[in-house]
């Protein structure tokens, strides 16, 4: 078993922290480190959409340079795809010898996409969780659970502060665990892929399209398939897989035993292995970094492609009657 770490010691972030991005991971980090009594500022690019709202949130915002000056830590919460050309044009001129370097993903710095000078401490704090539930959770007393790991370690420190930074934005309240850049990006690439997003999407995808195919009402296939996910897996977030079949029908969990692995069967196994591969391989990050440099032409063409389907065209109409205004 992992050991999983609940506390940190704040006063290692006694200088600046700049967070540079206020996006869904970047507003989370600033709000939360300043509510833990850190002293943070928010670096944009100039005209950026994200300026106005991190003001109205009582943060200082500067541009990128600015920010990165004099701090004693730099977050680093862009998007993936721009991290090499902000770090290398705005962060690394201004970023003081000795200053920790800190992602919430290890991508770049795995794949050598990023690379801080040797001087600088680079770390890692990652969320398991979106931005704004990150956000939200603490808010509520809560936390989300955090990955931390150390590149490098200049200071001689990097790991304290790493696990200084996690506490700072609420993850020792739900626990913090050591990990490294290659585990961590492995495995989030993998989730990603495999189960959260490409498999459900898909795995939802696939049982809409059956019962549609096979004469039922779109809306009901879309209730059944994508509507009830949430609620179960709701449960199996509460109480783990045992939680959720002590909600369900007996019914329900007798067809779950006989019928799941008839659908996850040892072919999607097999794909799994062959998708774990390829990401440690680096074959899927040069895929993906190709059609980076690429204008993201390939996930811009997916985008609207799945933007077309019959589930997300019923979906849209469903949502607008259950959902108040306003939410997504
Ligand atoms: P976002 O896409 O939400 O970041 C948006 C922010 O980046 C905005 O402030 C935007 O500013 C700024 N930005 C975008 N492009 C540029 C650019 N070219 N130059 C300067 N600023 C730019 O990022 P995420 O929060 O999704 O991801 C941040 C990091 O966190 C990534 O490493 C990601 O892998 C990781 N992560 C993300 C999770 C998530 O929940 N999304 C979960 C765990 C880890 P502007 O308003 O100017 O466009
Ligand atoms: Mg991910
Ligand atoms: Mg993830």
């Amino acid at each position: 078993m992992a050991t999983i770490l609940r506390d940190g010691d704040l006063g290692l972030l006694s200088g600046k922290v700049a967070v540079i991005g206020y996006g869904s991971q970047g507003h989370a980090h600033a709000l939360n480190l300043r509510d833990s009594g850190i002293q943070v500022e928010v670096g944009l690019r100039e005209g950026s959409a994200s300026w106005e709202a991190a003001e109205a949130a009582g943060l200082g915002v500067r541009t990128i340079a600015e920010a990165v000056g004099g701090a004693q830590l730099v977050a680093i919460l862009l998007p993936d795809q721009v991290q090499p050309q902000v770090f290398a044009e705005h962060v690394a001129p201004s970023l003081a010898p000795g200053a920790a370097v800190l992602f919430a993903h290890g991508f770049n710095v795995l794949y050598e996409r990023v690379a801080p000078a040797g001087a600088n401490d680079v770390i890692m704090v990652a969320p398991k969780g979106p931005g704004h539930v990150v956000r939200r959770l603490f808010t509520e007393g809560y936390g989300t659970p955090a990955l931390i790991a150390v590149h490098q370690d200049a200071s001689g420190r990097a790991r304290d502060l790493a696990l200084a930074y996690a506490v700072g934005i609420g993850a020792g309240r739900a626990g913090i665990l050591e990990t490294t850049f290659k585990e961590e990006t492995e495995t989030d690439l993998f989730g990603e892929q495999a189960v959260l997003c490409g498999g459900t999407a898909e795995l939802v995808r696939a049982g809409f399209e059956t019962l549609v195919a096979a004469g039922y009402q779109p809306e009901i296939a879309y209730y059944e398939c994508l509507h009830e996910l949430k609620l179960i897996v709701d449960l199996m977030w509460e109480g783990g897989l045992a939680g959720m079949r002590y909600s369900i029908s007996d019914t329900a969990e007798f067809g779950d035993y006989t019928r799941g692995r008839r659908v996850i069967d040892e072919h999607v196994r097999e794909a799994m292995k062959a998708i774990l591969d390829d990401i440690q391989s680096g074959a899927f990050a040069r895929e993906w970094v190709e059609d980076m440099e690429n204008g993201e032409a390939r996930l811009k063409a997916m985008r609207a492609e799945a933007a077309q389907t019959a589930l997300e065209t019923v979906g849209k109409e469903l949502r607008s009657l259950m959902h108040r205004a306003g939410d997504h």
